[in-house]
């Protein structure tokens, strides 16, 4: 039984000096005196792994590629212009970002698939992921058939987590109608099929893509077979204006409202996004103890908006964080993002601190939501370093010149809020250290680049 003897350890949601913590078959045994094998880790700090609640890791694949204006940007009702229901004109934005996107989604396949998920599940590592929410849609082939075995797709995403070690829960995506004709599937039951037989494989979650892409009889059934079978039901809910107004015309009321009303709003719930909320909106989902994935890094990339977490943790509801577009794979750039944002809006500072919890008290806070707010919005246990909790965590270098000077009442403002990746020495998973193989990974990775983009 190894243990771990950092200077500095974040477990139970403190920060503990001169304590070890005692691993056992890949479990967190005890957190005291030493009870195995020494691993002394000087000048070292042990904290939870983070999570990305969600993410599509084949968008790796699209990194670079949308950062530039494409489309002009001209007055409504203009020739060429495009105009929101709002009336607004726009230029790029989610929606012609969506048309780059499509086009790569459209020419994948399940080799280039694997190839870049399993060079963003090694990147993601290397940032301290070390558990992976994959919201993933595409199930077919280009014609829009079915793979021989349906979850040839979903296997290879797996697969690729599985050969870097991070933990999967696997949120295989209901897409009804709308998008690709890879992305959607004949009915419920046969999507219900499909999610059934990969659970004999991988832990999965069930997800309806958004109240835009599937209606709400999908919906409904899919939170039904959720709830009996003990999975979790992720879902994009509001995270473009447009998307509101489409549910109102369909449904006369809100994506959280019509969860809610659909019985699919539960502390099981994670809501993705959940940027264009009222205020019924957010009382809803905070009755309800459902989880909000804010994934701040592609809101902001994307022109999506901010998410008011603020107003949410008030309400009652739980947040995590996810990379979504995987345009930046540091899940604590998004733990501080949730604050940044909010401080641009109310030109304050400390918005998420309302406590009055000390100096490291917020950083402690927004990294919790980065890594036991990811576990349980995945129905997974841990992420806080307790006894009887999976040994997933991370050993920073309390003197990389990001973090230099840290003590341990600011540990985890200086972790959260300045730490940069090269404090980052190992990631370990179920108490294993992982490999992370760039080296290996990397030829089939540029060879489907190359393939996808000449
Ligand atoms: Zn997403």
């Amino acid at each position: 039984m190894p243990s771990f003897q950092p200077d500095l350890l974040f477990s139970g949601g403190r920060v503990l000096s001169g304590v070890a913590l005692n691993v056992r078959d890949g479990v967190v045994d005890s957190v005291g005196s030493p009870s195995g094998g020494p691993v002394p880790l000087r000048g070292r700090a042990v904290l939870p792994g983070l999570v990305s609640a969600h993410s599509h890791a084949f968008q790796r694949a699209i990194r670079g590629r949308t950062e530039h204006r494409a489309h002009p940007l001209e007055a409504a009702g203009s020739p060429g212009g495009r105009a929101e229901p709002a009336g607004r004109s726009i230029g790029d934005d989610f929606w012609t970002w969506r048309e780059a996107m499509y086009a790569a989604a459209e020419r994948l396949s399940p080799e280039d698939l694997f190839a870049v998920s399993k060079f963003c599940f090694l990147e993601m590592a290397r940032a301290g992921v070390t558990a992976v929410g994959e919201f993933h849609y595409l199930h077919r082939d280009r014609e829009g058939r079915p793979y021989a075995d349906p979850n040839e797709l979903d296997l290879a995403v797996a697969r690729a987590a599985s050969e870097v070690g991070l933990r999967i829960v696997l949120l295989r995506v209901a897409y009804a109608r709308g998008g690709l004709k890879r992305f959607v599937e004949g009915s419920v039951d046969e999507y219900l099929r499909n999610l059934d037989a990969l659970s004999k494989h991988v832990p999965v979650g069930a997800a309806p893509h958004s109240v835009r892409a599937c209606p709400a009889e999908w919906i409904r059934d899919i939170s039904n077979e959720a709830a009996r079978r003990g999975w979790v039901l992720h879902l994009h809910v509001s995270e473009q204006p447009k998307e509101v107004e489409q549910c109102r015309a369909e449904h006369g009321t809100t994506p959280p409202l019509l969860l809610e009303r659909l019985g699919a709003l539960t502390d099981r719930t994670t809501c993705v996004h959940g940027v264009h909320l009222d205020r019924d909106d957010i009382a809803a989902i905070g009755r309800a103890r459902a989880t909000v994935c804010a994934c701040p890094t592609t809101e902001r990339n994307l022109g999506d908006g901010v998410v008011r977490a603020d107003k949410l943790l008030t309400a009652g509801a739980r947040l995590c964080v996810g990379s979504d577009s995987e345009v930046q794979l540091d899940p604590l750039e998004d733990a501080r993002q949730l604050e940044y944002g909010l401080r641009l809006v109310e030109l304050q500072r400390a918005v998420l601190d309302p406590e009055h919890a000390g100096v490291g008290g917020l950083g402690a806070k927004l990294y919790g939501i980065a890594s036991e707010g990811g576990m349980r919005s995945l129905g997974l246990p841990g992420g806080a370093l307790r006894p009887g909790e999976p040994a997933d965590f991370i050993v920073v270098d309390l003197d990389d010149p990001s973090i230099a000077g840290v003590r341990a009442e600011d540990l985890m403002a200086n972790v959260t809020f300045c730490l940069e990746r090269t404090a980052i020495l190992d990631t370990y998973v179920g108490g294993e250290r992982l490999a992370l193989d760039f080296a290996g990974a990397l030829p089939t990775f540029r060879e489907a680049m190359r393939r996808l983009w000449s």
